[in-house]
């Protein structure tokens, strides 16, 4: 079964995927597996040098990653980002559907989405999770106090969807406005929902047919 764990900056997903990973399901870092795809060798590199240029490669033959964040988020980079998220998107998913496939059944995999444009590639998942602080003051502290600026933080923020846009194409919402303890108590009501989420679809799946 497949869970994406979604939400703007800084609103806990990694911890929410953390404390679920603690409880015994799988996560799938996209982060890594987005580097992943472009690593020497894949199809996903050659696609990123057949669109932007050899100029992108270092000598050794890898992905100049500075290089590569300066074309798609310097000025006008909005066009290369959308072609840049053509290529990666559907090989991040790829790569994430073959470890839901390699599962068990009875599994429960969970994938932490850091952009809410993904939510499109979220369209696929069983469940979608997602985490929200309705207090930006309470959200930009925590920015900051995880060491970024905060004009950065603010900036950051306020170019994403809101919660309220976003809580509508989720399944499940987790309010993380409380402490850290508050957070892990209603993960662990999750963790116990998909465990009965992901029993029942397997025993659906093994049950005969009428
Ligand atoms: P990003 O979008 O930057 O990857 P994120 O949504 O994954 O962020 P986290 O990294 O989980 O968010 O949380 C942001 C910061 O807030 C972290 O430093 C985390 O430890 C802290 N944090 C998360 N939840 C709480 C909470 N309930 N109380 C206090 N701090 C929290």
């Amino acid at each position: 079964m497949s869970v994406a764990v979604t939400g703007g900056i800084g609103a806990g997903k990694s911890t929410v995927a953390q404390l679920l990973g603690e409880s015994g399901f799988t996560v799938v870092d996209s982060d890594r597996l987005a580097r992943e795809v472009v690593e020497p060798g894949t199809d996903g590199l050659r696609a990123v040098v057949d669109t932007f240029g050899p100029e992108l490669l270092r000598d050794d033959g890898s992905l100049d990653r500075a290089a590569l964040a300066a074309t798609v988020f310097g000025p006008g980079g909005d066009e290369r980002r959308r072609q840049l998220e053509h290529i990666i998107h559907p090989l991040v998913r790829a790569g994430y559907d073959a470890v839901v496939r390699d599962s068990a059944p009875e599994s429960v995999v969970v994938n932490d989405i850091p952009l809410v444009r993904e939510l499109r590639v979220a369209a696929g998942f069983h469940l979608v999770v997602g985490v929200g602080v309705a207090d930006d003051t309470t959200r930009l502290a925590r920015l900051v106090q995880r060491g970024m600026a905060e004009s950065d933080a603010r900036a950051r923020i306020d170019a994403q969807l809101g919660d309220e846009a976003r809580r509508r194409l989720c399944d499940v919402w987790l309010d993380n406005g409380g402490d850290q303890a508050a957070l892990a108590d209603a993960v662990s009501g999750l963790a116990q929902r998909l465990r009965g989420f992901a029993g029942n679809r397997a025993a659906e799946r093994a049950a005969p047919y009428p």
